[in-house]
């Protein structure tokens, strides 16, 4: 089990005060808080060996390449892939899908074809798989929800079809916090020639992943979500899909022979990070991978699971005037807790809140399908890390039943 009290400890942000009371942070859905160790990181490179990577034979050069080719290792490890080379290092989850679509989707998505997602999706996961679909003539089939906010599987084989030629899913919803089957609908998928690519940006930060035991083609996340800083994410491709994928971006330390009319590419994974990397953040997330690991996947996301358990509990307690969105069961449902009422708007729910010290986010979540398909114009969410506390939600908890008196006697 975590030490949750030794852990806060490694997270100055949380013994700030807002309007005098203790920081309740509840928005890492949005993003996470650093520990020590991944902001001490970042000063020690720039105040030890901060230099461009690849080019250089000076001692600097070769310690930041070093470092940051060591990162790349570590997550690979974290994430189960077999190899190096199979991780590409972008900016955040939206540009590794982004990359996904605009080389390998450009080139084996044509007319006719259907590119299949779900009514969940986080925008970053729909809106390039919509341009792509423009692009080249392809179209677009969604899995609907059913009411407990998981996947309606029952006409999967029908949705799933020989013009299917990839599922794009997430892994974790960041509204609903729904945990989808996903290993269960590669196989599926798999079955019908498609390929799948998962958005784990909520999931990496609080579970196992292993995306060989997974199957997934293509998998990606963003680091600022799992400790580190922003800026910097994964992007996973199965090795053999990878071999055959043209670059993304051109120009500098992609390529291997330039003439005046053409270039080669660079090896794996080299070929698809084009210019400077984001050198800092990038050994930023081999420090927050340590982290991570050392309290272990699995205990976290215990901690998770028994946080969840005890905030379905009081919110059940609230039902009359919230609506939580989302699954009740612990083993199907992450610790993302989405709620309206019909009393407050959210975002004047999430400014009440926020005066108690509580930070959770208001809004539509960038999953404006799925609001839609809710009739919700937004929601408030909650969402919790391996730091949060039960005393916490505690404090949430209160707060929401002031917020709720006060909207409805005008009076704290
Ligand atoms: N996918 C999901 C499920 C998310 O929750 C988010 C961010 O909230 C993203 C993708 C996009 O992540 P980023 O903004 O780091 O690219």
């Amino acid at each position: 089990m975590l030490d949750v009290n030794h852990i806060r400890k490694d997270f100055p942000i949380l013994s700030r005060t807002i309007y005098g009371k203790p920081l309740v942070y509840l928005d890492n859905a949005a993003t996470s808080q650093k520990p020590k160790s991944v902001i001490q990181s970042l000063v020690d490179y720039y105040e030890s060996y901060n230099s461009n990577i690849h080019r250089g034979v000076h001692t600097l050069s070769m310690e930041a390449t070093d470092r940051h080719e060591e990162a790349r290792s570590k997550c690979t490890r974290f994430i189960g892939a077999k190899e190096e080379k199979s991780l590409i290092m972008v900016r955040n989850t939206t540009e590794a899908i982004n990359l996904v679509a605009q080389t390998w989707g450009k080139y084996n998505i044509s007319e006719g074809d259907e590119i299949l997602t779900t009514h969940m999706e986080h925008h970053s996961n729909l809106v390039p798989w919509q341009k792509l679909a423009k692009q080249n003539g392809a179209s677009l089939k969604f899995i609907e929800l059913n009411e407990d906010g998981m996947l309606d599987l029952s006409n999967i084989n029908k949705l799933i079809t020989e013009r299917t030629k990839l599922l794009a899913l997430t892994h974790m919803s960041n509204v609903l916090g729904t945990i989808n089957p996903v290993k269960e609908l590669i196989e599926i998928a798999h079955k019908m020639g498609a390929k799948v690519l998962i958005d784990g940006a909520q999931s990496v930060p609080h579970m196992k992943v292993d995306v060989t035991d997974m199957g997934c083609d293509f998998f990606a996340f963003s680091g600022h979500k799992m400790l580190a800083p922003t800026g910097i994410g994964v992007l996973y491709v199965k090795p053999e899909i990878l071999e055959h994928m043209e670059p993304f971006l051109f120009g500098g330390d992609m390529v291997s022979q330039v003439w005046d009319d053409t270039a080669t590419w660079n090896d794996l994974p080299w070929k698809f990070e084009a210019g400077t990397p984001n050198i800092a953040d990038a050994i930023a997330l081999g420090v927050a991978v340590d982290y991570l690991r050392d309290l272990g996947m699995e205990n976290i996301h215990l901690h998770e699971k028994e946080l969840t358990s005890y905030a379905l509990k009081a919110f059940s307690e609230l039902e009359e005037d919230l609506t939580l969105l989302g699954p009740r069961d612990v083993e199907r449902r992450g610790g993302i807790m989405s709620f309206h009422t019909n009393k407050v708007h959210p975002h004047d729910l999430g400014t009440f809140l926020d005066h108690d010290g509580i930070a959770v986010r208001t809004g539509h979540h960038c999953a404006m399908p799925l609001m839609r398909s809710l009739e919700l114009p937004a929601t408030v969410r909650a969402s919790f890390y391996l730091y949060n506390t039960e005393n916490e939600i505690d404090k949430l908890i209160a707060s929401l039943k002031s917020a709720l008196y006060y909207f409805s006697n005008g009076s704290h």
